[in-house]
């Protein structure tokens, strides 16, 4: 039985009143990764933003980075799955973009495109939607050819189907999503690159009518503060019940740093939104949930012009992901038991465990009521 039906009545563990005080408080130091260590593959070695990359990375503090000899990824593998794990997690390696990863592909519900600024993310959540699609070690490969990763936006400007000539979203533009393969912002610091893209985008380089948008774990977002983004970018966060944040988000920034960065961000005109996700039905959680929805709603409060969107994503995992991260993390208290899921089966046969039809139903219902109530602002883009 779904733990839906098991606890309707647990207490909150937080209230919005803290987040505010919270957020009047002097801003703490940002959540930022520093890698032990950086491999820079020889294609890439040359090239104008793996200069800025390495200069970045020099002063972060990293001491050990490696120049390879090929394009081979070398001295990843540990004796066990969980020491490969950790090397892998504390590496970044610095590549080029091969032209199979240069080609956008539609990304829906999000985006009519998705473009990739790096693969891998350095946090380690228990849930990770990386988990079983990206194969070998959990490394962040981030691209050095930056030109040729951002050329598509101009070759597939106007060629959306996804958003663009939507009812709900079409004066987007032709939509651009940045964060499926990573979480940008959590490696900002060390590439610059979505600076880049915010800039260029915001600039008009490709146009009047591309938008980016990417979703975040991180709150690093100083350095965003002052780009000429022109309100192209739509910046998310991703943002959970305390149950799950604390619980299954590792090397993250905690919610309320999130939503302090919400707050800024939306402060300089970026246009924001929650990544509401991915949503368990734990003891008590309306209670929970309305909670964190009263603590955004204290983030944003008195902030002009904001453009607030939501979307939001139950907990799902299929049999690659549960094995990958089974190995990542034997002693997870995540719930994976297909025996309490409904299987889905996707147009190329692949399966995916989701809860069952009842619970997404009296979820979906209540998230939609309770943001209508809390966020009378945003805008519900979709719920899956
Ligand atoms: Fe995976 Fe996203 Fe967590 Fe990174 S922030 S570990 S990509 S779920």
């Amino acid at each position: 039985m779904p733990a839906l039906l098991l606890d309707r009545q647990a207490t909150p563990t937080s209230d919005a009143s803290a987040l505010s005080a919270r957020a009047s408080d002097p801003p703490a130091a940002p959540k930022l990764w520093t890698p032990k260590h950086v491999l820079v593959t020889a294609p890439a070695a040359g090239l104008p933003h793996t200069a800025e990359i390495l200069r970045r990375c020099e002063a972060a503090g990293v001491t050990d980075i490696r120049m390879l000899s090929g394009n081979r990824l070398t001295g990843l593998k540990g004796e066990t799955e969980r020491e490969t794990y950790a090397r892998a997690k504390a590496t970044l390696a610095v590549v080029v973009a091969p032209p199979s990863q240069l080609s956008p592909q539609p990304i829906p519900p999000s985006a009519d495109w998705r473009i990739d600024l790096a693969r891998g993310c350095p946090a380690h959540c228990q849930y990770c939607y990386l988990a079983g699609s990206l194969g070998g070690p959990p490394i962040t490969r981030v691209y050095a050819n930056l030109d040729q990763v951002l050329a598509p936006i101009a070759t597939h400007a106007g060629l959306g189907h996804i958003t663009s000539g939507t009812e709900a979203r079409g004066h987007e533009g032709t939509t651009f999503e940045l964060s499926c393969y990573t979480d940008p912002l959590g490696i900002e610091h060390l590439t610059g690159s979505l600076s880049q893209a915010i800039s260029r985008v915001g600039r008009g380089e490709y146009g009047d009518d591309v938008s980016l948008r990417f979703t975040t774990k991180f709150d690093g977002v100083d350095d965003l503060l002052a780009l000429p983004h022109g309100r192209r970018t739509r910046i998310r966060f991703s943002i959970n019940a305390p149950e799950v944040a604390d619980r299954f988000e590792g090397g993250t920034a905690r919610m309320p740093a999130r939503l302090a960065a919400l707050r800024a961000v939306a402060q300089t005109g970026y246009r924001v939104g929650l990544t509401i996700a991915p949503v368990m039905p734990v003891p008590g959680w309306q209670q929970s949930y309305r909670t964190m929805l009263q603590q955004v709603a204290a983030a944003v409060d008195g902030v002009a012009d904001l453009d607030l969107t939501a979307e939001i994503i139950t907990h799902r995992f299929t049999p690659g992901s549960k094995d990958v991260l089974l190995q990542w993390y034997p002693r997870t208290k995540l719930e994976m038991d297909e025996e309490s899921r409904t299987q889905k089966r996707s147009k190329f046969g692949g399966v995916k465990y989701v809860y069952p039809r009842e619970t997404m139903t009296e979820m979906r219902q209540w998230f939609t009521d309770e943001l209508a109530a809390t966020l009378p602002g945003s805008r519900l883009l979709y719920w899956t």
